[in-house]
């Protein structure tokens, strides 16, 4: 094999990591719509969100103008303990494809949580720490943000109080004592310790749960607990913020070596790696300096931008949440149970919503077999095993690569590959045995969610 001049992995020293975190919404002309109060339907104030959400958070949030935002010292001293990520130049995979295509991918797995999700949780739990709270409270989905969250909570000494969505609770017992060896306590959601888990389950018996309704539960808790606010993983505009670190880094590296990408691709369950993988590059965009080709890569199972409608809809299924503008399935909508595990969520971040909606990107949407098919095709080849949801990802750059060989297109493709599959054994095994289904909605199921939307002019 000829390795070109440029390594297999790009780093960046400590002086050449971000210092600031970039607000993709400053350089947005039509910004994304605001949340909207759940009572009144009118905009959020800051007041009102302070009551759920650390103050400081609730500014980023709200701020469609700073472009830059310092990262404090004590966030960047934990990023140096695992960051930067590496820049992979996946030269084993383009050689085994036969394609001209050449193809790197930002690895956010190199930390026990697994994912990228811990850029994110650092940021919340200072904050919060910073704001003098007892704790916070969360939801995780397939666990890997209540893990970020559970060791960033350990670091500055703060409780945290985990829903986590029942069927990945049974499915995943070592997440659920990972976060219980940091300290996190972890309850089952739907579950008995809420008002809006006891209507849920009285409503839907039996079921497995969804992020939606975990999501009502955990900022129940919060508003009702003392010296507690709620957290969450993905969609906000301001954990979107946080993950621009992983954009920086990655442009950063390519600059290193004049790489010029043609196509940024990434999953998007709530679209925040992907917006924080895009962040720069979609910044050069906006302000007309770049072109690049993006694209969102979504399960079929749970498909809100290439079948939803963009529409302000509920951020939960309790409807206790702000209303944000989205990409939406609607809020009752709960997925089938399988294994896309961070990617079934019902909505979108406005931000992606809003460029999506521009034409600014794409998105496309990809059957859970394939997907474990690239997964593992991956495994094999570049050594790393990875996230199913990372691996939506993974399907879409293959694929690209192979059109490539057709065409004889040398196209640069990067993506973003989020996190490591370790604790995704029970679907590797449903995969190898033959056994997993590629569940896609029908229209009939996905018009009755739609018919349930608030309407708001
Ligand atoms: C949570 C998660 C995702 C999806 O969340 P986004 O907010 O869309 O980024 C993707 N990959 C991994 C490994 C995750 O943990």
């Amino acid at each position: 094999m000829s390795i070109g001049k440029i390594p297999y992995k790009i780093y960046l020293n400590e002086e050449e990591m971000p210092k600031a975190w970039y607000n993709l919404r400053a350089d947005m002309k039509e910004k994304p719509a605001p949340l909207l109060s759940p009572g009144t339907y009118q905009p959020m104030k800051a007041k009102e969100l302070e009551g759920v959400f650390c103050e400081e958070l609730v500014a980023q949030e709200l701020d469609d103008h700073t472009p830059f935002f310092e990262i404090p010292e004590e966030i960047r001293n934990f990023y140096k303990m695992y960051r930067p990520s590496p820049l992979v130049r996946a030269y084993c995979l383009e050689e085994r494809l036969g394609t001209p295509a050449k193809i790197y991918y930002k690895f956010e797995g190199n930390n026990t949580s697994g994912s990228h999700k811990l850029n994110s949780a650092i940021a919340q739990a200072y904050y919060a720490k910073k704001q003098g709270l007892k704790g916070v409270t969360t939801e995780t989905g397939a666990g890997q943000w209540g893990t970020a969250l559970s060791m960033a909570c350990s670091y500055f000494g703060l409780d945290c109080k985990v829903y986590m969505v029942k069927c990945s609770y049974e499915q995943k017992p070592f997440r659920r004592e990972v976060m219980r060896t940091y300290g996190a306590s972890v309850t089952p959601s739907p579950s008995m310790e809420t008002e809006v888990g006891r209507k849920i389950l009285a409503e839907h018996p039996g079921t497995t749960g969804s992020l939606g309704c975990a999501i009502s539960e955990a900022v129940e808790k919060a508003v009702s607990s003392e010296g507690y606010r709620y957290v969450l993983g993905s969609v906000l505009n301001q954990v979107l913020l946080h993950q621009s670190v992983i954009g920086l880094e990655t442009k950063a590296a390519l600059d290193k070596y004049d790489i010029r990408p043609d196509v940024i691709i990434g999953c998007a369950g709530g679209g925040s790696n992907l917006g924080g993988l895009i962040s720069p590059f979609m910044g050069q965009k906006l302000r007309g300096e770049a072109d690049y080709r993006i694209i969102a890569v979504e399960p079929a199972s749970c498909p809100s931008l290439t079948r939803g409608v963009y529409a302000y809809d509920f951020c939960d299924t309790g409807m206790v949440c702000p209303l944000s503008k989205m990409y939406t399935l609607g809020s009752g909508f709960i997925p089938s149970a399988n294994h896309a595990g961070g990617l079934r969520y019902h909505g979108m971040s406005s931000t992606l919503s809003e460029l999506y909606h521009q034409g600014l990107m794409e998105a496309v949407s990809v059957r859970q077999t394939e997907v474990f098919e690239a997964a593992e095709y991956f495994a094999r080849v570049e050594g790393i095993l990875p996230a199913p949801e990372s691996s939506h990802a993974i399907r879409v750059a293959i694929d690209m690569a192979k059109e490539c060989k057709e065409t004889g297109e040398e196209k640069t493709i990067v993506f973003g590959l989020t996190g490591t599959g370790y604790f995704d054994m029970f679907a590797y095994e449903k995969y190898h045995n033959g056994e997993m289904s590629d569940y896609v909605p029908s229209e009939e199921e996905l018009a009755v969610c739609r018919s349930k939307l608030p309407r708001i002019e």
